[in-house]
């Protein structure tokens, strides 16, 4: 039974059927496995012990009654992002270090209607802004291929224990890259889905225009599998797409012939790291192999991106971080003198470095007088980056490139320098202004560590691309490689 957190989703389904162990004996596997590893890796932040072992229970029971899911009685690991009812959503900051939320997001509501185990909540860069989980204010988690390096962030912690396999399964959030970036930098498959597929509500927000959720797992077939129940239309999120989910699992199995895969002419220029380039060249190969046909393709705004992204991100984060006075939301501070002191010193001690420069920032941007030249320009680049991948989709089914310029980095290299972090989000971002799908999935490795392989995919068109993923993983073995000692 030692081997159980190598098996994918299917085969641990499969083995739970099949009353090979229960599902209070898997929860107990990866609880032991945190136990064990995760005082190195610090990608949790609250451990569920109790109430997980409670949700494997009941899950057992309903195998046995013959009422399972696919994904029932499976454990996962949730973004502290996401409210769980009862248990502590910190959303890495200090300022929600004693929130517990009255109600569960729909994400999370829904994973557990699957059936699912939540065995705790991963560590996160504050608010998820960050690129390398180091602004979480309880400290940043590491990567298991390398614990001097960072997992990536904002979804650091989830794709750390995904990866050193604590446990098979986890939610994150993308709002400019975060599940994206993490899963590339840990070497395991993530995917942000169509701005609107799954419900925002009960995610604390970040940048409300931008930010999705999605699944992280090790293989793309997990990946469907979760989306499958995380993704639909909710009444809650108005911004929730009205249309039905296609059906991710059957998609799985088509054939790539005729495939056109478009390569970003502008994600190989200068900038990317030529072991990388080698790296995504050999992913492009390997598609060829399968019958996948190569267009070069354009995307030429998509340098304007991080410039326009680091205007409406701040932008809205600052009005949505208003909520966090000490009054309605969020810490506060000690003996207040009046109302304006317990404002000032509650957001002053609750907020950290990397969130107070984006509220300020963002505060700037929106002032009157400002608000033409700065968020309304950047609304207008979102609008032409968003013209080019419709053009670039007139000539290709999906678009590839790396998911980020390079592998995982040091922690401490990046944290003193803002805007050398932010460029770290150079392939991620204009996919976020443009609202599109997108996945990373491991390509071949790069001096040793993970290298991850970004796919693009059109409007709704996760089917696609969790397709495209899965034939190639059933091609290769590089989402298979874990890190050594895990
Ligand atoms: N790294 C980007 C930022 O810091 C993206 C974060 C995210 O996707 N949540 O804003």
């Amino acid at each position: 039974m030692s081997d159980l957190h190598q098996k994918s989703l299917r085969e641990l389904a499969a083995g739970l059927a099949a009353g090979e162990f229960s599902s209070v004996e898997l929860t107990e596997h990866f609880l032991q496995r945190i136990r064990t590893f995760d005082h190195d890796l610090n990608s949790l932040v609250t451990v569920c012990d109790k109430e997980a072992l409670l949700q494997a229970g009941a899950a057992d029971e309903r195998i046995q009654k013959g009422e399972a899911g696919p994904l029932t009685g499976i454990p996962l690991v949730h973004k502290d992002i996401f409210c769980t009812k009862g248990v502590k959503t910190s959303c890495g900051s200090f300022m929600l270090d004693n929130f517990v939320s009255p109600y569960d997001a729909t994400v999370v509501e829904k994973l557990a209607g699957a059936g699912m185990v939540m065995l705790g909540k991963a560590n996160m860069d504050e608010f998820a802004m960050g690129s390398s989980n180091e602004t979480s204010y309880y400290g940043p988690a590491r990567n298991p291929w390398d614990t001097e390096r960072v997992p990536g962030g904002s979804s650091g912690g989830s794709a750390a224990a995904v990866a050193a396999r604590l446990a098979p399964a986890a939610t994150g959030t993308d709002t400019g890259g975060s599940i994206r970036q993490p899963a590339a930098f840990c070497g395991i498959t993530g995917l942000k889905p169509t701005y609107g597929r799954v419900s925002r509500w009960g995610m604390i927000a970040f940048a409300s225009s931008l930010d999705q959720a999605g699944p992280m797992a090790r293989s793309a077939e997990d990946c469907a599998l979760l989306l499958s129940a995380m993704a639909g239309f909710d009444e809650k999120d108005s911004t929730s797409a009205e249309r039905p989910v296609d059906d991710y699992l059957a998609a799985l199995e088509q054939p790539l012939d005729g495939l056109k895969v478009g390569v970003v002419k502008e994600f190989f220029e200068e900038g990317l790291d030529s072991e990388m380039a080698a790296s995504m060249e050999q992913a492009m190969a390997e598609l060829k192999k399968l019958g996948a046909e190569r267009v070069e393709v354009s995307l030429p705004h998509s340098k304007y991106s991080v410039a326009a992204y680091y205007v409406v991100a701040p932008a809205e984060c600052s009005s949505n971080l208003a909520r966090f006075d000490g009054v309605r939301f969020g810490h506060r501070c000690k003996d207040p003198k009046d109302l304006e002191d317990l404002y000032k010193r509650s957001r002053s001690e609750g907020f950290g470095a990397e969130v107070k420069r984006r509220i300020m920032i963002g505060t700037y941007a929106l002032s009157a007088g400002y608000y033409d030249a700065y968020y309304l320009k950047a609304q207008q680049v979102r609008q032409v980056i968003a013209d080019d991948f419709r053009k670039a989709f007139e000539q290709a089914d999906l678009l590839l490139g790396p998911a980020s310029p390079e592998t995982a980095f040091r922690l401490g290299e990046k944290s003193s320098d803002p805007v050398s972090m932010y460029l770290s989000d150079i392939y991620t971002i204009a996919v976020n202004l443009a609202g599109l799908p997108a996945l990373s999935m491991p390509a071949p490795r790069v001096g040793g560590l993970p290298a991850g392989l970004q796919l693009i995919g059109n409007y709704f068109d996760e089917a696609r691309l969790l397709n495209v993923a899965h034939q190639l993983q059933r091609a290769t073995d590089w989402h298979l490689q874990a890190p050594e000692g895990y």
